[in-house]
């Protein structure tokens, strides 16, 4: 975490992010807040290029939002297998776990309510889903866009998103043009050792500012990579019908819902499908 938060390796730099308490010592700790930080600006040439910085905060932002039942923040953006972390239950909210039963001996697969598995049918009475069955809804729903054939492939291109906006690159322009501006107010004033607080202030708000705006955009950006994606998966194989495959689902599935009578298929694109 701390090396892909970190903004150096964007080629920015927070000054004094470490100060020396102890003379004798020479120890240092992190500056919270005993001397002023100062964030400068493009001050050395970028290792990770923006675009790719700013993906990463929005999957660190997103992977925060993904809450299991109680309040548990489980490990489960990461997993063996690809519906793992995003299948879940349409009644609790909870995820569906991979386990088995085991018949006279033999090993079957199912996929159970993480809720219903630890605290009993009173808390959620969900049901149990054959490993077959939710593979095979899974793959309805792919084949049935497949089946799709040219008017999906409309619909997708329909979704497409402008990508910054006329609008939010002049937003962001202006707000580079304050920051450049109040920055140097901002050095003269400490050059005077005058108070420069208000001004950090302002500089923080502005920067969060353009923070949002360039996480929207970007994540608009990834939104459309996603989408043009699954126009190509259609293009290549339309008309066809594919078995289940691990891989196939992880690339273009975004989440599973298990209701008492059906499932919801999302895909990656903003498409979803009842089956
Ligand atoms: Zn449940």
């Amino acid at each position: 975490m701390k090396i892909l938060q970190n903004e150096k390796y964007i080629g920015d730099a927070l000054l004094q992010k470490t100060v020396t308490v102890g003379f004798l010592t020479k120890k240092r700790v992190k500056n919270e807040g005993h001397l002023p930080q100062y964030y400068v600006e493009n001050s050395h040439e970028a290792i990770i290029p923006k675009e790719l910085f700013l993906q990463v905060q929005e999957e660190i932002h997103r992977r925060s939002n993904i809450h299991t039942g109680e309040g548990k923040n489980k490990r489960i953006y990461s997993s063996k297998y690809a519906l793992s972390a995003i299948t879940f239950c349409g009644d609790c909210g909870d995820i569906y776990r991979r386990t088995y039963w085991n018949i006279h001996g033999r090993k079957e697969f199912v996929w159970r309510c993480v809720t219903r598995i630890e605290q009993g049918p009173e808390v959620c009475k969900n049901r149990t889903v054959k490993e077959d069955e939710l593979y095979g809804a899974v793959m309805t729903a792919i084949n049935k866009l497949l089946a799709g054939g040219n008017n999906m492939i409309k619909t997708l291109e329909e979704n497409i998103h402008a990508v910054i906006g006329e609008t939010t690159e002049y937003q962001i322009s202006e707000i580079n043009n304050l920051l450049e501006e109040k920055q140097k107010d901002l050095i003269k004033l400490a050059n005077k050792s005058q108070d420069y607080e208000h001004l950090a202030d302002e500089i923080d708000e502005l920067r969060d500012k353009r923070q949002t705006l360039l996480v929207e955009d970007a994540s608009l950006s990834c939104e459309n990579e996603r989408i043009d994606e699954l126009i190509e998966f259609i293009r290549k194989n339309k008309f066809r019908t594919l078995e289940y495959d691990d891989k196939l689902v992880r690339k273009i599935i975004q989440r599973v819902t298990v209701y008492e009578e059906h499932f919801v298929i999302a895909f990656k694109s903003g498409i979803e499908m009842e089956i």
